[in-house]
Parts: C-alpha cells; structure tokens; sequence
C-alpha cells in the first residue's frame, strides 16, 4: 500500500474513533440529562397526586371511619381525569398489594411495589411493546389506611430522541469523513511529494543515470533526507567516475605495455633468427648482436622500471627526517662524473620528512630527462627552495620543451613525446610516471612548465612536516 494511503487510512481511522465515541457519550449525555428531568417530573407529580388523594380523602364524607375501597376506586377515577388535556397512569394498590384501581393501559408489573418505603419515592424504567415509561410509586396514608399509589409517564420520545441524535450523528460523521478524506488525500499527496521525488532519482540512477539529482522542495526532514540523498549521490558519482577513469587508466596501460614489448621482442626475435640461420660477416654479425644487446637493455630497464612502480603502489610509506644535503649531495656525485650537459646545483638547507632513496630516484629521473632533452647544450639547474607550504625542488633546462597538450600526457606509463629519441635514450615512457606514484606517497604532485624550443622546469613541493612527540608525523 501506498505510504500517502496509509497516511490516509490511519488520519480516517482516528477521526472515525474519535468522532464516533464522542459523539456516543455527547448524545447519551443530552439522553440522560432529559431523562433525568422526565424522573424529576414524574416524581413530582407522583407527590402532587399523593398529596392530592390525601386531600379528596379527607373531604370525601364517609359513614366510616375508615377509607373504604370504594371511596379509593371513586378518587382514583376523579384524579386519572384530573390531568391537563390527557389521561394520567395510575394504579392504587392496598396494604397487601392488592390492586383496587388501575387505569386503562396500566402495564406496570408489581415489582416496584416491593421497593416504596415511607418518604421514598421509587422508580423504575420499563419498555413494553417498543414503549418506555417511568413507573413511580409512593406510599400514601389516609384515614387509617396505607396505600400505594403508582403513576406511569410515557417517556418513547426521550428514547425516540436518543436514536434520532444517533443516526443524525452517524451521518454527520460519514459526511465529515467523506470530505476530510478528500483534504487528507491531499495533504498526504503534498506531504509525501519529496518521497516520490527521491524515489525517481534513486530509479535513475539504478538505471545509471549517475548525474541525477532530488529537487529540494522542503527544508524540514525530508527537505534534509533530499540534501543526505544528494551528497551521497554526488560521493557515488564521483567514485564511480573514479573507477571508470582507474579501468580506463588500466586498459590503457595493459595496450600500451603490450606495444612497447612487442616492438623491441620483434627485432630480437628477427635479428637472432638472422644470427642463427646466415653466416653473417663480422661488422653485420656485431650490429645484430648489439642491437638484440640494446633492445634487450631497455626491456630490462622497461621491466625493472614497471616493478618500481608496482612496488612504490604497494608500499608502507616510511618516512624519516632527511637533510636536503644528503639528496643534492648525491646528484653532485653522480653528475660530477658527467661532462655532455652541465648539471648546475643550487639550494636552501633544510631538514624535511621524506624516505630519501624514494626522493633521489625522484630527481634522477627528473635529471635525466632534463639532460636528454638538452644534449647537446644545457645547463640544467637543479633547486632547492624553502617555502611557506614546504620545501621545492625544481629540475629546469634549456632544451626541446614539450607542447602544451602533450604535457597532461608525459606523466602516463609508457606515453613518449618523441618515440625514437625516447627509445635511442633507453626510455620506455616509466619515469615520471614512477615520479608521480613516489610523489603521491609523500603527498605532493609533480607540476610542469615547458615552452616548445625553449625548456622545461619541473617542480614539485613537499610539505613541511612536524614531528610529534611519540616520533609519528603530522601533516601541516
Ligand atoms: P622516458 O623513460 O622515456 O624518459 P619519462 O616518463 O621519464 O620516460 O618521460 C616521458 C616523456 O616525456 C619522454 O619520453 C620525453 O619525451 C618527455 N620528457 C620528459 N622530460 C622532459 C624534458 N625535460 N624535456 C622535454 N621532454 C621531456
């Protein structure tokens, strides 16, 4: 069932039980209130009748001295006529509950009888043949004699009364429920509009629609359940985009890496096979040996790289507190030896938080790149500089550049700009990918600058770190 239909069952369900038992006790409340004054008349003219057989038997002149049953039967009459325009009920009875006069139609039975006492006036309700009367009686003393005196009052329109309030009242009912449901059908529409809406986004987006959005039509719960609904959709977007661009990544690198093996494995395979098969005169025999040497090299370097990578993706960072001295100190070693493109170094003293043969792998390859893309010329600058957010290091030369839309690329596995001068230099499109994977651990990210003809600089900055008391780093 529908949750507005149940908002509507359950608002009917209430209203009904609450019109129906209010308007049972406030129609038996105006019953009884009118059936307590028609007892209150009925008594007293039970008392006015008593008082007025007292009377007539007073003056009533007898031989006796005692009221003769005859005398009571004849004043019995005369007050039965007595009433206004209509006939009174009444039944006389002696000391023994004998009756000795009863109006026509008196249906009362005996049992009252039982009940009247001096100065006590009983009553009791009855209800034959679809009538109801009050049936009261009083103890009446007259010459020497105790009677009882009984009346009867028609009282069918009080009860005629009490059915007619019920009906009326159980159509008033219907009819409020009738229109309050319309209202309320209405209102559970209006109110549970924001479900509905949520209910369409959720449909979408199983359906992969993963851009669709709740309108907020409210800023009470439902209005926040709408706002929880779509941040948690916009989270589910995002990581789903996320997903696709790391598959998408995946698949680019599983192409990529199959074509760059297969291209040096088919030289090798057709070099040896002309080792194998032909004589080949000394200085064909010595190129084809070197040129299965070199293409062997750099799957060498290919594989050895693709395994730094993997591994720097699986690896439990460690850092430790580093002197940029002992990094520099180590490219001035290596470079020293190297005369092609000069490699000029110049940088801040500091101390920061880095696993240092992650760092200097970093900036070898950064400096390697530098001096292929300057040979032959140069200089490269190596920097070192301390900032507000951490220290830099920059890697800047004067040689080829890289075209803009090329620049987003290089960072790719296996992505060259130039293939052949890559491959003539060993490269295979690895390092600055295993950069970017190395830099990441240490929560920085490798940015470039380049102008085509002009040079390169590569900067990356890693953040100051503090070192907390029990020796595990915060980052700032
Ligand atoms: P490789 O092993 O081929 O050097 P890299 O990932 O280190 O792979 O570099 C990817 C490509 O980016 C290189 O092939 C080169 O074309 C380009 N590149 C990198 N550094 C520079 C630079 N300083 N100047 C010009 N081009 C560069």
């Amino acid at each position: 069932m529908k949750f507005s239909y149940k908002i509507l069952l359950c608002s009917l369900i209430t209203m009904a039980a609450a019109f129906g038992i209010g308007g049972y006790f406030f129609v038996n409340d105006v019953f009884q209130a009118s059936l307590e004054r028609e007892i209150g008349q009925a008594a007293d003219d039970s008392s006015i009748l008593k008082f007025a057989f007292e009377t007539a038997a007073l003056n009533i002149p007898s031989k006796y001295d005692i009221l003769q049953n005859s005398v009571i039967e004849e004043i019995g009459g005369n007050l039965e006529n007595s009433g206004q325009g209509s006939r009174r009920l009444l039944r006389l009875c002696d000391e023994d509950q004998k009756v000795l006069y009863a109006s026509d139609g008196f249906l009362g039975d005996t049992v009252l009888l039982g009940e009247i006492r001096e100065q006590v006036r009983a009553y009791q309700i009855i209800h034959p043949d679809r009538h109801y009367y009050i049936q009261t009686g009083v103890m009446v003393n007259a010459l020497g004699r105790t009677l009882y005196l009984e009346t009867m009052k028609d009282v069918t329109d009080v009860y005629a009364e009490r059915t007619r309030g019920f009906a009326v009242y159980r159509g008033l009912t219907i009819l409020i429920l009738v229109c309050c449901s319309i209202v309320m059908y209405i209102f559970s529409y209006w109110l549970t509009k924001p479900i509905r809406i949520l209910t369409g986004a959720t449909k979408k987006m199983t359906a992969g629609d993963y851009s669709s959005r709740a309108e907020q039509i409210s800023s009470d719960e439902m209005g926040q359940l709408t706002m929880d609904f779509n941040h948690m959709a916009k989270v589910v977007e995002e990581n789903i985009h996320k997903l696709e661009d790391e598959v998408r990544a995946r698949e680019d690198f599983i192409a990529a890496f199959s074509h760059e093996l297969k291209t040096p494995l088919t030289a090798v395979i057709g070099y040896a096979d002309m080792l194998r098969s032909r004589k080949l005169d000394d200085e064909k025999h010595f190129l084809s040996a070197n040129y299965i040497y070199t293409e062997g090299k750099r799957l060498e370097t290919m594989s050895l790289r693709l395994l730094d990578i993997i591994v720097t993706r699986r690896y439990e960072h460690e850092p430790q507190d580093t002197e940029v001295d002992e990094l520099f100190g180590y490219l001035k070693d290596l470079y020293a030896e190297r005369n092609e493109v000069p490699v000029l170094f110049r940088y801040e003293a500091a101390r920061i938080r880095v696993e240092a043969n992650l760092l200097k792998s970093v900036l070898l390859n950064l400096t390697d790149n530098a001096c292929k893309a300057s040979e032959p010329g140069g200089p490269v600058e190596v920097r070192g500089e301390a900032g507000e957010n951490g220290y830099c290091f920059l890697v800047e030369d004067h040689g080829v550049g890289i075209p803009p839309e090329e620049c987003r690329k290089i960072t790719e596995a296996f992505y060259m700009v130039d293939k052949s001068r890559s491959r003539s230099h060993n490269g295979a499109g690895l390092g600055l990918a295993l950069c970017v994977e190395i830099l990441k651990l240490h929560g920085s990210s490798l940015e470039i600058e380049s102008t085509p003809g002009e040079g390169s600089c590569f900067w990356f900055v890693i953040p100051w770190e503090e070192v907390s008391a029990d020796g595990t780093a915060e980052k700032t």
